[in-house]
């Protein structure tokens, strides 16, 4: 009977403990999570910030789920080094076990950039439930919020701060919104939908310093403009947690590097998630981690027996009324590229196109819901469309039927 360790709680680690034992259901499975709370959803976060749930709505399953299928896990357990000769790992309270595999999942955590003021008290990032429960709980006293960052997790925390009732001020380095996911254009249409909701959002803003004596009161930019935030959000991005496979000697990049097996250099240890560099991409994303996650298991159970090829990106805004998913290069340009576009900023529609060698390489849809699944589809099979590039984004065009004659 093989044992394996997964180190970490979330979405990667716990979809692989479940791969693991359906693959094989004799496997002894452990998860160590430094966590405190069971595995809960990220991305209900928003609501719990809200008001809208409570902490029990984010719990995805009860402990007895794991205990029926063999899967023990480990809550408030840091694991603290890995000894990559003896096929064994050391816990932050000094308990050791030993793995035949192990699967590294141990996620990332927000990167604050170094801003005069960020240690204030009432500046916090967002990751964890932890987080969420500060925020939640500075968000009752507090009457104005800045949101430093407009990506995708800003702009869902600005308005579930929004919701909580929060005057808010998006405040973001680029010159759009979304720098990740939508060109200059969508942008524009995506800002007058929210500024409607009534947020404020400031583009192309510098932030020189949070300001307040120990609690923060606003940030000032650069150009002098002061924003007030008794509540002070930063967004900045993420960094994969990879202090325990540098320690051990693995190959890190920015991720822990790993094959198409997502194999890391290390004999028996795979990963997965966010700490996860593939071709020289951390997703940061729930799909990658988990078909990561579901292959890295498939190998750890028998080697080499699933190939990851990366994950088309994905991603979709929540904020209510706005429906907006970026899918594959969304916003690439170069000579090369083909970029369809449609827009009615009137109506809070924009739609994107961008075709390479005739075939969709990635989309924007803003205000259209109808045809995410088949482009989607469209992208991952790489079909040439030329055929029909002229006509692809005309409302009568059946994108659906182009995209089902490829079954
Ligand atoms: C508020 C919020 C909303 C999001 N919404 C979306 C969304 O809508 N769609 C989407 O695709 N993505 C979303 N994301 C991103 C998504 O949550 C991540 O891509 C996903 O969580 C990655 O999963 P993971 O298992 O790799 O890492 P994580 O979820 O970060 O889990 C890693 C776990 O490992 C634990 N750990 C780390 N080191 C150790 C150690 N040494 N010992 C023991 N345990 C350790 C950590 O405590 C953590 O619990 C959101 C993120 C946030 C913060």
């Amino acid at each position: 009977m093989s044992r394996h360790i997964i180190i970490g709680n979330g979405v990667a680690g716990v979809t692989a403990a479940q791969s693991i034992v359906r693959a094989d259901p004799a496997a002894e499975v452990l998860i160590f999570g430094a966590e405190p709370q069971p595995y809960y959803q990220r991305p209900r976060l928003w609501e719990f910030i809200a008001g809208q749930i409570e902490t029990g709505a984010l719990y995805f399953r009860p402990p007895e789920w794991y205990a029926a299928r063999g899967i023990q896990v480990h809550l408030g357990a840091q694991v603290a080094a890995l000894d990559t000769a003896e096929h064994s790992l050391m816990l932050a309270d000094g308990n050791s076990a030993s793995y035949d595999r192990l699967l590294l999942a141990t996620g990332a955590r927000p990167f604050v950039p170094p801003f005069a003021g960020a240690d204030k008290a009432g500046v916090f990032v967002l990751r964890t439930l932890d987080d969420a429960q500060a925020i939640r709980k500075r968000a009752q006293d507090s009457s104005t919020a800045a949101v430093i960052g407009g990506g995708l997790l800003g702009l869902e925390t600005a308005r579930a701060l929004r919701t909580a009732g929060l005057e808010v001020t998006v405040i973001e380095f680029a010159p759009h919104l979304l720098p990740r996911q939508l060109d200059a254009e969508g942008a524009q249409v995506l800002q007058s939908l929210l500024q409607a909701q009534g947020m404020r959002i400031l583009t192309g803003a510098v932030i020189e310093a949070i300001l307040g004596d120990e609690r923060a009161t606003g940030v000032r930019l650069r150009d002098g403009a002061l924003v007030d935030g008794e509540l002070v959000l930063i967004s900045a991005g993420i960094r994969s947690r990879l202090e325990l496979a540098r320690e051990a000697g693995l190959e890190v990049n920015r991720g822990v590097v790993v094959d198409e097996h997502l194999r890391t250099g290390a004999t028996d240890i795979y990963a997965a998630g966010d700490a996860t560099e593939f071709e020289g991409v951390i997703y940061g994303i729930i799909p990658a981690a988990i078909q990561q996650a579901q292959v890295a298991a498939a190998n750890m159970v028998t080697d080499g027996s699933a190939t990851y090829n990366g994950t088309v990106p994905a991603t979709t805004l929540k904020i209510a009324g706005i429906d907006l998913t970026s899918l594959g290069e969304a916003t690439a340009t170069a000579d090369e590229f083909v970029v369809l576009r449609d827009a009615d900023p009137a109506s809070g529609l924009y739609r994107r196109l961008t075709l390479r060698d005739g075939k969709i390489i990635g989309a924007i849809l803003l205000g259209d819901r109808r045809n995410v699944q088949s482009l989607k589809q469209l992208i991952s099979a790489g079909r040439d469309v030329s055929a029909h590039s002229d006509r692809l984004l005309d409302q009568s065009f059946d994108l659906r039927a182009l995209a089902q004659d490829l079954s």
